[in-house]
């Protein structure tokens, strides 16, 4: 196909992909982000207190080469002679929100899983960067990616670096590592061929290393509580990623899975299922991330599996986690462990009249967070997870410029990051509904 040709193809394509629930986006004609290197003012906002305190009101916020340069009360803060001025209208500006645990790639068990079948790699490209640009526009600047196939991944970061096409800023974990017959599809066995599986992950560019320890909701064989590797397979996997500077993180429902891998020093758990108080309490002492996930399997994500056609089986396993993953979501807050927020499902995917990303934040909050401990568990917290809490996660001199406005104070009710009408990442404004802006490529 012809580039003229096959970029029309893409721009129809686009066009015709929508964002559904709650927040019905508007459409505009295809236009090409200003470049980096503009200088922008917002102006006539309020700046959220992302670190606690008063926010900022009736402030402006700088923008030049993707960073924040300057951020006060508009009385202090000269707007530059060059600088395009975007009045925010009152709205509240709150760093871009990151979602730890995405699957651009997603597909599940059901009739939606079942038309992807036979799938080629280049259609999973196509769909992927599809999700990639709902996500950015649902709000999320950042994403870590955990657990990807064929290496898209890899490829969808450097065309959303290139500018290629629009997305998030990715960390990936690659292929998810597990023993054969485990919860993912790199399968390796023993200590020698687990530390090459790693190693060819990290050959290829991921930022994390991601295994699966357990089983999960969506397997047909092995328990979620299963604890399936050796002691020799997890420690050396583990070492050979530390070695290299890479964290690892688990997809973990089990207790004993959890002991056993907290011993050898792993970073984070993925959702955590049947985690208990005494594993929450030794990964408090050891700064072990959780990230959650916990809108999979809470009654927000009934119309989801009714939507892909999910079997009954899928259903009555996820009914049947739910209730001790909430329990366990309420200890983890009640004990003070880090949180890291994530899905698990598309970051715009709709849950209960919103987002996946903001039904989870509404979650922690239900489950026993202040709204600024929510908000902070996807930005601040999320940064430090990522090591980049002194680039993202905040709107502050020197940080990235991923802003995200809403109409109210998230850090009063966590329900305002549903008003998300403007989207910014990079310097780079991708949404502004107060302009009928919306980016398509
Ligand atoms: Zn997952």
């Amino acid at each position: 196909m012809k580039f003229a040709k096959l970029r029309r193809w893409m721009v129809g394509l686009a066009a015709g992909l929508s964002v559904t629930g709650a927040q019905a986006l508007p459409t505009a004609a295809p236009v090409t982000p200003t470049h980096d290197d503009t200088t922008i003012a917002l102006t006539d906002a309020n700046v959220v207190a992302i670190d606690g305190g008063a926010p900022i009101r009736n402030a402006t916020v700088v923008v030049r080469d993707g960073k924040v340069v300057e951020v006060g009360p508009s009385a202090s803060v000269a707007v530059p002679a060059n600088a395009k001025v975007v009045p925010m209208e009152g709205r509240w500006l709150i760093p871009g929100l990151m979602n730890m645990h995405v699957h651009f790639g997603l597909i599940l068990p059901g009739a939606q899983g079942a038309e992807l079948a036979n799938e080629t790699q280049g259609e999973e490209a196509l769909r992927m960067a599809s999700n990639a640009r709902k996500s950015l526009l649902a709000g999320v600047t950042t994403v870590r990616l955990t657990g990807e196939t064929h290496g898209v991944d890899f490829g969808l970061r450097r065309a959303i670096q290139k500018g290629e096409v629009i997305g998030p800023r990715i960390k990936t974990a690659g292929e998810i590592i597990v023993p054969t017959g485990g919860h993912g599809f790199l399968e390796a066995d023993g200590p020698y061929a687990l530390a090459h599986a790693v190693r060819e992950q990290i050959k290829q560019g991921a930022d994390w290393i991601k295994i699966a320890i357990s089983g999960g909701i969506a397997d047909t064989h092995g328990a979620i509580a299963a604890a399936p590797m050796t002691d020799e397979e997890l420690s050396t996997l583990i070492d050979v990623a530390h070695r290299n500077g890479i964290p690892v993180t688990a997809h973990n429902g089990s207790p004993q899975a959890a002991e056993q891998s907290l011993k050898y020093g792993i970073d984070c758990f993925e959702h955590g299922y049947y985690l208990t108080e005494a594993n929450l309490k030794e990964m408090k002492a050891k700064g072990t991330w959780l990230v959650p996930t916990i809108v999979v399997t809470q009654p927000g994500a009934r119309e989801f599996y009714k939507k892909i056609g999910s079997p009954d089986w899928y259903l009555a396993r996820v009914d049947a986690t739910g209730k001790e993953h909430w329990q366990m979501l309420q200890n983890a807050i009640r004990l003070g462990v880090n949180i890291g927020l994530g899905t698990d499902q598309f970051p715009f995917e709709p849950n209960d009249g919103t987002t996946a990303t903001v039904a989870e934040a509404e979650l922690y909050v239900k489950a026993g967070m202040t709204p600024l401990q929510a908000l902070q568990a996807g930005t601040t917290q999320t940064a430090k997870m990522l090591k980049m809490e002194n680039e993202a996660g905040r709107i502050k001199p020197g940080y990235f410029a991923d802003i995200v406005a809403v109409d109210s104070d998230p850090t009063q009710n966590i329900s305002a990051l549903r008003s998300i009408s403007f989207v910014m990442k990079n310097g780079v404004i991708y949404r502004d509904d107060s302009k009928g802006y919306m980016a398509q490529f």
